[in-house]
């Protein structure tokens, strides 16, 4: 624990323009640190806040109360089931776990930018994803189970046959109000259609609600539920996730149009061609990227006025896939709006 200045500065920023300084810093060593941190807190009534990578870009871990550094002694990656399944502790960065993964041929599903820093507990806790997870891989779909310890210090590994139970034991006001909340979900249509309609697309903004309408159990609730949840409902000292498939064959293109309505026009026909990745750049992006001296000379020669372009990506487990995908979309580009028809290598 310290209550230094020099920690207390050095934790009062995460990847967000927020500054709020810490009254005091603890660096847990394990799951118990941390379960004892909770029940003191509890007792007392002072907010925690945990903190990973830092990689935050709303302040979401930062705070002017209680600091928990949940990253140093939370580095474990187990690799299961040939690489199909990893269990991990919450400390481990995304790269980490996937350098793990790499030699047996798979990987994480969610895809964060800031995988070289940021960890998988903020992962779970902030819902990231990346271009190519979609809604398909992200963790609410590749999420198993977790090992979670409640505000009061009550533990839980949701992989327990007899969870549900424990949950109902160990919080039986938490068991309570997952029940209500599920019931009167369901009792109000408009509301169950709200839910579908914002999950229906990426939406990876607070606790993930879905979960109401796609569990029914409280355990499996609050376990998807975590997810999104910014830290608020439990500590996550463990998560184990089923992996995807890495898909080697990859095929780059950067397609230009004349205007940033064109470029969108174009997205569903793009989309629909089995693009794995695809990612807009507006005029002033495109401009910022020919500043650098590396900028390949498709993207250096385009004169930039209101111009756009999609960086599009088709990724495949074999090369014959990967042809077929190539030899598709050179027919689609013909008819999308992209100003000059562009290889796709
Ligand atoms: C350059 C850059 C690129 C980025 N790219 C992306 C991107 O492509 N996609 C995307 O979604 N986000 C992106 N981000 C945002 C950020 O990196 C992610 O949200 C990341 O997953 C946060 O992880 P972290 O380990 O840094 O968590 P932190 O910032 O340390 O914490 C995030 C939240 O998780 C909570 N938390 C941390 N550990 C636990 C735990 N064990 N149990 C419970 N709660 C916990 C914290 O209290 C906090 O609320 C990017 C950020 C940067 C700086």
């Amino acid at each position: 624990m310290s209550t230094r200045a020099i920690d207390r500065y050095a934790y009062a920023h995460d990847a967000s323009h927020y500054l709020l300084i810490p009254n005091e810093v603890i660096k847990a060593e394990d799951t118990d640190h941390v379960e004892r941190k909770l029940r003191e807190a509890f007792a007392s009534g002072v907010p925690i806040t945990f903190r990973s990578g830092g990689t935050s870009l709303s302040g979401q871990a930062v705070t002017d109360s209680l600091m928990i550094d949940t990253r140093a002694h939370f580095k474990k990656i187990e690799v299961l089931d040939n690489g199909a399944r990893v269990r991990v502790q919450p400390g481990a960065t995304v790269r980490e776990v996937n350098t793990r993964l790499a030699r047996f041929g798979y990987k994480l599903g969610p895809d964060p930018a800031s995988e070289a820093a940021c960890t998988i507990g903020g992962v779970i806790a902030n819902n990231s994803s990346g271009m190519v997870c979609g809604t398909e891989f992200n963790t609410y779909k590749t999420l198993e189970s977790v090992v979670l310890v409640f505000a009061n210090g009550a533990r839980i590994n949701t992989a327990d046959k007899d969870a549900d139970n424990q949950l109902k034991s160990k919080l039986p006001e938490l068991y309570e109000m997952m029940v209500r909340l599920r019931d009167r979900i369901h009792s109000q249509p408009h509301v169950v259609e709200e839910i579908k309609r914002q999950f229906s697309i990426k939406n990876t903004m607070g606790y993930g609600v879905n979960a109401f309408l796609d569990f029914t159990s409280p355990i499996d609730i609050i376990t998807h539920l975590i997810i999104g949840s910014e830290g608020t409902l439990a500590f996550v000292a463990e998560a184990t996730f089923r992996t995807v498939p890495i898909k080697p064959h990859v095929a780059t293109s950067l397609l230009v149009f004349d205007s940033l309505q064109q470029a969108t026009f174009s997205l569903s026909q793009l989309v629909e061609s089995g693009l794995a990745a695809i990612e807009l750049l507006d005029s002033t992006s495109l401009k910022v990227a020919q500043l650098d001296p590396k900028a390949p000379s498709e993207l250096q020669d385009i004169q930039v006025k209101s111009h756009s372009a999609l960086l599009v990506e088709f990724q495949e487990l074999n090369q014959e896939t990967l042809k077929a995908r190539i030899d598709g979309a050179q027919e689609l580009l013909r008819k999308t709006y992209c100003v000059k028809p562009s290889t796709i290598s």
